[in-house]
């Protein structure tokens, strides 16, 4: 996913939190500071991100099959990964549910699993990025201090400049966001070739697809040159999401799972599930599969339709999940 995409992303599960009245106290947080801080989405794939030691600039969850010990713990049945994942999000009940042939019982019966570099795990950096933001929130300066529910007496003896700010937290915020909405992207899951940025054509494609679906709105040199608001940009980010016709429910749900890294995990293994049906599992890479287009494995009008159906899933379970994630967050002090 390229800046625009995950710049509208994070500001539009600010909008989706507004719009349901959930996580009061973070929306207070954030949206008054969405103009200056949500560029913390862009953050993480940025080159500089770099810096140093830190060779740990991708972050994905790349699965494949598993062959080793304890292969069984590997397996997540149809049933049991809709269980995990709720009603709520729509790569499982708009795609997966509704398949009957891509995916067959043998598929769904093998044992996947990603086994990524130190510091590149996805579920690993939005658990622990969670956490530290848990914690900076403990830390708040007065204005911060004020929305976050709860009295904390260490904080009167830090020094004020030690103390975390809503800006700064808010711009932390965002660049969670960034791992979250990765997990939904279905090539970041999937270790086939036809799903590598580099080797095979889907990944930019999809990148491409929905970007130029999404519009030029969010694109650094625009804002500059508009100055929007922080208002006029929330606003801005229901009206993509009516142009492309991903509608919201009522509710952002709470985590199905115990903490953040399960949720995350979970929401993987569907993304690699859907990247199956992108590209089903039997149009093997030996036989060129990274060389087909979206052209190819969607072909026609018919095509273009159903490819519509999942932009709007994957993209309404990325503000969604992001959501979710916020909102727990958030909850750990409102309990
Ligand atoms: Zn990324």
């Amino acid at each position: 996913m390229n800046q625009r995409v995950h710049a509208w992303l994070a500001v539009r599960a600010v909008a989706l939190l507004e719009d349901t009245g959930e996580a009061e106290g973070l929306v207070k947080l954030l949206s008054p500071h969405v103009k200056s801080t949500f560029i913390g989405t862009w953050l993480p794939d940025l080159n500089d991100s770099k810096k140093g030691f830190g060779k740990i600039d991708n972050h994905v969850l790349k699965m494949e099959v598993f062959e080793g010990p304890l292969k069984e713990r590997f397996v997540i049945k149809k049933d049991k990964l809709l269980k995990l994942l709720g009603r709520e999000r729509r790569m499982a009940t708009e795609l997966l549910q509704s398949d009957n042939h891509v995916l067959d019982d043998e598929w769904w019966g093998t044992p996947f699993k990603a086994d990524p570099d130190p510091g590149k795990h996805l579920a690993n950096r939005a658990m622990a990025f969670s956490e530290a933001i848990i914690d900076l929130l403990l830390l708040g300066d007065k204005q911060l201090d004020r929305l976050v529910p709860g009295q904390i007496d260490f904080v009167e003896d830090l020094d004020r400049k030690a103390l975390t700010r809503r800006q700064q937290v808010a711009t932390y915020f965002f660049m969670l966001s960034h791992f979250i909405a990765d997990a939904c992207m279905p090539c970041h899951t999937d270790a086939r070739a036809l799903s590598s940025y580099s080797d095979g054509k889907i990944h930019k494609e999809l990148e491409r697809r929905w970007s130029r679906r999404i519009g030029t709105y969010f694109d650094k040199d625009k804002l500059a040159e508009n100055k929007p608001t922080s208002s006029a940009i929330l606003r801005e980010s229901r009206e993509i999401s009516d142009r492309l016709q991903v509608d919201f429910d009522a509710v952002v749900p709470d985590l199905y799972s115990r903490d953040v890294w399960s949720e995350v995990l979970f929401v993987c293994r569907c993304s690699y599930a859907v990247a199956n049906l992108i590209v089903p599992p039997n149009d093997s890479p030996r036989g060129g599969a990274e060389h087909k287009s979206l052209k190819e494995l969607f072909p026609g009008d018919n095509g273009e339709i159903r490819l519509k159906e999942f932009d709007a899933a994957i993209l309404h379970d990325a503000v969604l999940n992001i959501a979710i994630v916020w909102k727990h967050i958030w909850g750990r002090f409102c309990r």
